[in-house]
């Protein structure tokens, strides 16, 4: 029989190819698939005992010739009506719907086209199926060069099942190529349920026959046996993928090795996992593991992979995971995710919408459940995790609600707090005049450390928040938690940083300090220093650089891109803090000798300076040169 396939217009397969350009890699999937589909509607037929047959070796095989790529199961095959009803009659909806469904393709369509059979036009120019049906129904044998015309006709084939043979077309060679067939096999059916057979690998085992003599250590010989090469078929796929058990039935352990298949070239652990399992009101199954996040992290390695009935379909997850986990690694597998259409749709889509909550939600349970049942544990991982949660509560209303009760504070001692517990502990000493309770943070231990140290001796608690996203995460916090405020421990001298009542008594009059002002000044560079007189203890540093809280948090936040563009070019700018009640500044008062009341104001800004790190580079040496001599 020959026939023109039911198609509007003339040709569909130049446009196949040109559509669908960038991705003619899927036609395998799509071959793959039917030939996965066909043999589980057989196991099903048998299973309900509608086919009584032997079903014999199931296993899919994949093939490789000089010009051919061929595609074999042992599935339920096709009868001739079944040719022509699922091979024949194209596109239903009429070829004018086809091209409309792919017209957004510069969109970037994700995965799965639902083009099936016809993808194999996209690489081949001569497509041939050879199938027989678990019915009794004649072997038929369909032939197809891509014009709209084929040709049917009965033929021998022993075996039950299709065989699709793929005449690979000129500009697609790489399609005849082992390593470019076994990388696709990889990427896209490596979880298909049934077991996928393609060439042969090497194994190296102990012969039989054949053996070594070799020292036996006490200077005899020994027969050790020779270790030969076999050839065995190559199955490219594990059927029963982790996420398809039943967690009850999974130890950490299991969960770490299927981790390291899914992602072989990383050696490192997970930290955790989470096993979703959904079937109401939509279906998801999937493991989303927590990595241990480096300081770089490369976010086009180890991303989640979505699954479609364990075919692979993509590892662009955007909009279907929030976004603060879109750096977790794992499977997410559902059958519910429209995969045929534009990512902007998918964004509105409500069933997507509700998989994302319901992936937020679930990492909320877990990371509760840890912090409850097994602190030590989630303390230890906590610096590890920090940033997704802090980026969570950044972006989700609520998650951020959930996390309050489960986010640790770890302060520069290395302990850490429920925010509850540690409100708890500063509240007696760091509570100011105002009633509001002050947080001071350090981002970094060592750079800050001389006001870490004085804001301890205070006996205040300093706590370490050395994320990328403190600036960020510190304004939110102080919008959640009542009549507070974060403040770091740099941004001002320590008296003040929580200003108490009591005031100490000033020993340079207003006068005073208005003709020492200058002096100093005319020292510095004005730009990015402030002259500022404080009442500090006598036995405090003579002069204190201070960087104000809200001008460094807006400046951090700028540089980010959080949204407050229009600070970003604030210059550097800080405080030069000098302490009137300190007998060194009472004495650059007093110097008559205009030349040693400059040096002696340049020695304790330089000192000042230096103990914030930012003495640098010419004026470093400087300090230095004239310290040596003025020592001697
Ligand atoms: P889809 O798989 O999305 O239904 P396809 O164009 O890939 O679309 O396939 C159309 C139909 O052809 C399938 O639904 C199936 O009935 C039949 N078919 C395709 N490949 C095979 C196969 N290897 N064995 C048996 N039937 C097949």
């Amino acid at each position: 029989m020959e026939g023109n396939l039911n198609v509007q217009t003339e040709n569909i397969f130049p446009v196949i190819k040109k559509f669908l350009y960038s991705d003619h890699e899927i036609f395998l999937r799509e071959l793959v698939s039917n030939a996965i589909d066909a043999t589980q509607k057989l196991k099903a037929l048998s299973s309900r005992g509608e086919f009584k047959g032997e079903m014999g070796d199931l296993t899919v095989e994949v093939k490789l010739d000089k010009k051919t790529l061929t595609i074999s199961d042992r599935g339920i095959g096709m009868s001739a009506d079944e040719i022509e009803k699922y091979i024949n009659q194209i596109a239903f909806s009429g070829a004018n719907d086809f091209l409309d469904k792919y017209k957004d393709v510069q969109e970037n369509l994700i995965g799965h086209f639902g083009l099936g059979f016809y993808s194999a036009f996209m690489v081949a120019d001569k497509v041939e199926i050879k199938t027989k049906s678990y019915t009794d129904a004649p072997a038929m044998h369909w032939s197809c060069d891509g014009s709209p015309s084929f040709s049917m006709k009965e033929c021998k084939k022993e075996d039950r099942g299709t065989d699709i043979i793929l005449h690979i077309a000129d500009d697609c060679k790489e399609f005849l190529e082992e390593h470019r067939i076994l990388e696709l096999l990889k990427k896209y059916c490596s979880f298909m349920p049934v077991a996928i057979r393609f060439g042969e690998e090497s194994d190296w085992v102990d012969s039989e026959t054949e053996f070594n003599e070799v020292d036996d250590g006490n200077g005899g010989k020994k027969k050790e046996p020779k270790r030969v090469e076999v050839k065995k078929p190559r199955i490219i796929n594990n059927t029963d993928p982790a996420w398809k058990k039943t967690p009850a039935n999974l130890t950490d352990e299991d969960y770490k090795k299927f981790y390291h298949e899914l992602y072989p070239m990383n050696f490192e652990d997970p930290l955790f996992q989470i096993h979703l399992n959904v079937d109401y009101p939509f279906n998801l199954t999937g493991i989303l593991y927590f990595p241990k996040v480096r300081k770089t992290i490369d976010p086009n390695r180890n991303k989640i992979q979505l699954y479609c009935n364990q075919v692979f379909v993509t590892d662009s997850v955007e909009g279907i995971v929030p976004e603060y986990l879109m750096l977790l690694h794992g499977v997410l597998d559902s059958p519910d995710i429209p995969l045929n259409v534009s990512r902007s749709y998918l964004q509105s889509d409500g069933n997507v919408k509700k998989i994302s909550n319901h992936i937020s939600k679930k990492v909320a349970d877990k990371l509760e459940e840890m912090f409850k049942n097994g602190r030590e544990d989630f303390e230890k991982k906590w610096d590890d995790i920090k940033i997704f949660v802090e980026y969570g509560m950044l972006t989700e209303e609520k998650f951020c609600e959930r996390a309050m009760k489960f986010s640790l504070f770890k302060n520069t001692e290395g302990n850490y707090f429920s925010f509850e517990d540690y409100r708890d502990k500063i509240k007696v000493l760091q509570t100011d005049k105002d009633k509001n309770l002050c947080y001071l943070y350090a981002t970094d231990a060592e750079e800050q450390h001389a006001y870490i140290a004085k804001a301890k001796e205070k006996g205040y608690d300093v706590l370490l928040m050395d994320s990328v996203l403190t600036p960020h995460f510190v304004n939110l916090l102080e919008q959640k938690f009542e009549k507070s405020r974060f403040v770091r421990v740099d941004s001002d001298v320590v008296e003040k940083l929580i200003p108490h009542e009591d005031n100490i008594p000033e020993k340079l009059s207003k006068e005073e300090q208005e003709k020492l002002k200058p002096i100093i000044e005319n020292e510095i560079d004005k730009k990015k220093y402030t002259v500022q007189m404080e009442s500090l203890e006598s036995d405090d540093q003579p002069m204190i650089i201070t960087q104000s809280e809200f001008m460094r948090r807006y400046k951090e936040m700028s540089a980010m891109g959080g949204g407050m563009s229009f600070y970003g070019d604030l210059p550097e700018s800080y405080n030069l803090v000098v302490n009137v009640n300190h007998p060194l500044i009472e004495q650059v008062l007093k110097e008559e000798d205009g030349d040693k009341q400059k040096q002696l104001v340049h020695q304790l800004t330089d000192l000042a300076l230096l103990s914030n790190g930012l003495l640098k580079g010419e004026a470093l040496t400087e300090f230095i040169k004239r310290s040596v001599a003025i020592i001697k």
